[in-house]
């Protein structure tokens, strides 16, 4: 009886159709493929915005983040969503034997959320992955000499950005950056930066920016500032930003980004046209913010970034 049936029913229908059924199983599979993850996600979001955020977690950026009590309630809040989310879709790896606690989970994800607690897209697509090192580590380098000959050198670095959707930090100096927030130097926003850099697909600089009109002033104004600061640098003129930030237009924008959220008032006032493109784009306003800011940074520092 069943095989009655198969050819008398199946057999036909295979016969005419055979190809387009073949294809259309392929779209089917290749759409799910695609889609499922993201139904999935969102499903997960929806689960995890009716959670309540852990008390301890509030302990935590209570105590380890000044920052965060200077925030806005709302902007609070919407950190304090984002940290969920973070925490529950980026893995976090201990490197050097260090074991990944929730203190550095929360106050990582913490502070990259504040990036982009105000942002169309408040998370970061691409990130897989945050790797965590005690302290500095070591990065070995080959580097070709005027001759082509390559020379192996290391360089000791306290935190790095890949495209590839990787973060990497020292613990020492995360925790360091989240404790002073006034002074400038900030490890998590500073690599965080990059990543939000990185979305466009190159690291020049120039962030994901909503409007042409935003583009162009951006692009205008940024590059003014960087190449004055080059030739302030050549003439020994005093800086007003790390002279880290003129190794290149990404540095400028990761150790900008620092200064627009630990020293608003100070880049304000010196950086007028600066601080309202990094308003714009981070759609924050961070000299509204209660906090004790100094006039004068102690920029001169050395930096592995
Ligand atoms: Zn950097």
């Amino acid at each position: 009886m069943p095989t009655d049936f198969f050819s008398n029913f199946f057999q036909p229908i295979l016969q005419q159709y055979g190809r387009d059924l073949l294809l259309l199983l392929i779209l089917v599979l290749a759409l799910g493929t695609v889609f499922y993850p993201l139904y999935r996600r969102r499903q997960r979001r929806i689960q995890l915005a009716q959670q309540s955020f852990p008390t301890a977690w509030r302990k935590i950026l209570q105590q380890r983040w000044p920052l965060y009590r200077a925030l806005p309630a709302d902007v609070q809040q919407q950190v304090r969503k984002q940290i969920q989310r973070f925490i529950a879709e980026v893995e976090f790896i201990g490197c050097d034997g260090l074991t990944v606690t929730d203190q550095m989970r929360v106050l990582i994800a913490a502070q990259a959320s504040l990036l982009t607690a105000r942002l169309p897209v408040n998370d970061y697509p691409g990130l897989r992955q945050v790797l965590v090192y005690p302290d500095a580590f070591a990065v070995d380098l080959n580097q070709p000499d005027g001759v082509g000959v390559v020379h192996e050198k290391t360089e000791w670095r306290e935190g790095e950005s890949w495209q590839q959707g990787q973060v990497i930090l020292s613990w020492r100096h995360t925790l360091a950056g989240a404790a002073v927030a006034d002074d400038g130097r900030n490890l998590v926003i500073h690599e965080f930066a990059h990543q939000l850099d990185q979305q466009t697909g190159s690291v020049n600089g120039f962030p994901p920016l909503p409007t042409a009109e935003l583009q162009q002033q951006w692009s205008r104004q940024m590059q003014t500032a960087f190449d004055q600061l080059q030739r302030d640098l050549q003439q020994s003129s005093p800086t007003w930003i790390d002279p880290y930030a003129a190794t290149n237009p990404a540095e400028f924008f990761a150790v900008l980004s620092e200064l627009f959220f630990e020293m608003p008032a100070y880049l304000a006032d010196c950086q007028p046209q600066l601080y309202r493109l990094m308003q714009q784009f981070f759609q924050l306003d961070p000299k509204s913010w209660p906090l004790q800011q100094p006039q004068l940074p102690s920029l001169i520092q050395k930096r592995f970034r």
